[in-house]
């Protein structure tokens, strides 16, 4: 099959390429549980780029490149394609989205549902993922369509969607009529996170942005008030909010400076979430036990939150903006996430 292959990583991301359109072997059933998948689409996400310059490299590659060359894409969307002997429920054309951790389900964190901090590998991170015509996954990691729902219209949802829903939906179990949610960062994800909100809770959302385009698709998708993040989005935070602060922040970003910010914006008692990432958490021990905020972090979601999101798109109250490319663009389409060039979440079609 076609793949997109990482061979090497480029630590300043500044080479004009980083993968190679290749042929490679077609993945192969090995256990009785393994499914394999014929790609719809896969989701190009700013993970991806991290892995390319190495940022995961400590956690997923200690030993420095045995890991390459590996296929990328963690955002994987198709039709059953194969079953192995022990799969039940699936036929083959079955339209499905991919769970992007492998869960064994017989560890505790599988047994308990937290698919995400189970212990198989992570396809597209220390696996062979998606960026490809065919992907090995786990039964236990396939999502059955909605009829309504094709796959080249849900791939960015398996990684970039559930992390937005799992913390969105977190806030909205305390989110209450006449408080304030800001969403810090209107972008791939948080253009996701604030239709949840819309669709879960009636607080009202403040949207903040440095792009005016993401601030534009933030109204589109339900924004109250849109704040531009031009060096005074504290203050506007505690106007709209008579003072107080919002009861949740939901950070995106998590660099540049965000993550005070995102803390001064939360009012006293209330949650400051942690979903981008990048900077270090400065704050006196002092001020969480005076002001009672929570830090909470949060890792994509479980199998179980899928099919929950997987629900709101059906319905119509959740839809992603996204850009097309051929598997065979695949640098391009990086290239123009890197500079901030992709309206929503951008796709590879093999
Ligand atoms: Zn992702």
């Amino acid at each position: 099959m076609k793949a997109q292959v990482l061979n090497k990583y480029d630590l300043d991301l500044t080479a004009k390429s980083w993968v190679d359109y290749q042929t490679v072997p077609d993945p192969k059933i090995v256990k009785g549980s393994d499914v394999i998948v014929r790609i719809g689409a896969a989701g190009v996400c700013r993970t991806d780029l991290h892995v390319i310059e190495g940022i995961w490299r400590p956690h997923m590659d200690p030993t420095g490149d045995a890991l390459l060359p590996m296929i990328l894409g963690h955002e994987n969307a198709g039709w059953i394609e194969e079953i192995g002997s022990e799969v039940e429920g699936l036929k083959i054309g079955d339209p499905v989205i991919v769970h992007p951790k492998i869960s064994n389900g017989t560890c505790l964190a599988c047994r308990r549902g937290q698919d995400m901090h189970g212990d198989g590998p992570f396809p597209g991170l220390d696996a062979d993922g998606g960026y490809a015509e065919m992907l090995v996954t786990s039964m236990r990691n396939i999502v059955l369509l909605p009829k309504t729902l094709a796959p080249k219209d849900v791939a960015p949802y398996s990684d970039a969607g559930l992390t937005a829903y799992r913390a969105a939906k977190k806030a909205t179990r305390h989110l209450l009529p006449g408080e304030y949610v800001v969403v810090i960062g209107a972008g791939g994800l948080g253009h996701i996170g604030i239709q949840v909100l819309r669709a879960m809770c009636a607080a009202e959302i403040i949207a903040v942005d440095t792009s005016d385009v993401s601030l534009q698709l933030a109204g589109e998708c339900g924004a109250d008030h849109l704040v531009k993040a031009d060096g005074g989005e504290v203050e506007a935070i505690l106007s709209i909010t008579n003072g107080a602060g919002a009861e949740a922040v939901l950070d995106f970003v998590g660099e540049k400076g965000t993550t005070r910010k995102g803390l001064e914006m939360t009012r006293v008692a209330g949650s400051y979430y942690v979903i981008g990432y990048g900077e270090d958490i400065v704050v006196p021990t002092v001020d969480l036990v005076i002001t009672e905020k929570n830090i909470i972090g949060n890792l994509v979601g479980t199998w179980a939150e899928l099919t929950e999101l997987m629900e709101l798109a059906h319905r119509g109250l959740v839809d992603l903006t996204i850009e097309e490319f051929s598997l065979r663009d695949a640098n391009k389409a990086l290239q123009k996430l890197h500079h901030g060039l992709i309206r929503g979440r951008a796709v590879l079609i093999p």
